[in-house]
């Protein structure tokens, strides 16, 4: 049987309801625009998923592609900054 991991929440973040900001908008992710797509990773530097900032699937896959991109080119960081 799988133990049941105890005292682990979901983040405390509510999900926002409404329009994907890039459908909304007309934009599409670029890792050129790295300061926008900063607002898309937490602070441990993870990708949030798209329940959490409203964004519809197919810009979330666009969104991963274009965030692993800036990171490659250091634009954006893999790791939390100390
Ligand atoms: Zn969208």
């Amino acid at each position: 049987m799988m133990k049941k991991r105890q005292g682990q929440r979901k983040p405390n973040i509510k999900p926002k309801k409404g329009a994907c900001p890039f459908c909304k908008n007309n934009l599409e992710p670029d890792y050129k625009n790295y300061k926008e797509l900063s607002n898309f990773i937490s602070d441990r530097a993870k990708i949030i998923a798209s329940i959490y900032t409203s964004v519809c699937a197919k810009h979330q896959r666009r969104l991963g592609v274009q965030l692993k991109r800036a990171r490659h080119l250091g634009l954006l960081p893999y790791l939390p900054q100390a």
